[in-house]
């Protein structure tokens, strides 16, 4: 359907602040917030300053190989996370949207070998998807347009190989 779901940057600021909110009043006080890159960045660094969490981490997970084509599953790609930081840690994933929900069960998979406790928190969780978030500050089955691609690149850079 041509029905988007747009999320704004000034909004996308009064989500983080409810999604923060929701996490506090629950009594959850991560000790890591890990981030999945690219759009959950935008998310972790939101929620770290609104709970006051000074550890970030990243984990990079693509759908997508160095020559375009598409995996059947997301892949985690280098540097993966060192699980020594982890050990008996709450950690806090934190991404934009549990969309098949395929991507957050990785990283959150990954975590269970590893952390004391691990939660997630998302923008937008859909119906369908197969993780089922602790924190989500709104369900859509829409597409969701993110402030930060809705437009294009300002530069266009054909070929570019990934790290992995
Ligand atoms: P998954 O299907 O694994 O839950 O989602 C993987 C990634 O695909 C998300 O983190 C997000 O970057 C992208 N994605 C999934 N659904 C949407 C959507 O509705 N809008 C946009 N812009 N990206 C999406």
């Amino acid at each position: 359907s041509d029905i988007r779901e747009n999320l704004t940057y000034p909004i996308f600021g009064e989500a983080i602040r409810e999604l923060a909110q929701t996490i506090a009043d629950d009594g959850y006080e991560p000790d890591i917030i890990l981030s999945i890159a690219r759009g959950g960045v935008f998310v972790a660094g939101g929620l770290a300053y609104a709970l006051d969490c000074k550890n970030i981490h990243l984990v990079n997970v693509e759908f997508y190989t160095g020559v375009g084509a598409t995996l059947e599953m997301p892949v985690m790609l280098a540097p993966v996370p060192n699980a020594i930081d982890f050990s008996n840690k709450k950690v806090l994933i934190a991404d934009d949207v549990a969309d098949t929900g395929k991507t957050l069960k990785l990283v959150h998979d990954f975590c269970l070998d590893h952390v004391a406790e691990v939660r997630s928190a998302v923008i937008y969780e859909k119906a369908h998807s197969l993780v089922k978030c602790e924190y989500v500050w709104k369900r859509t089955d829409e597409w969701i347009n993110f402030p930060w691609s809705v437009e294009p690149p300002v530069v266009r850079r054909e070929g570019q190989v990934l790290d992995a």
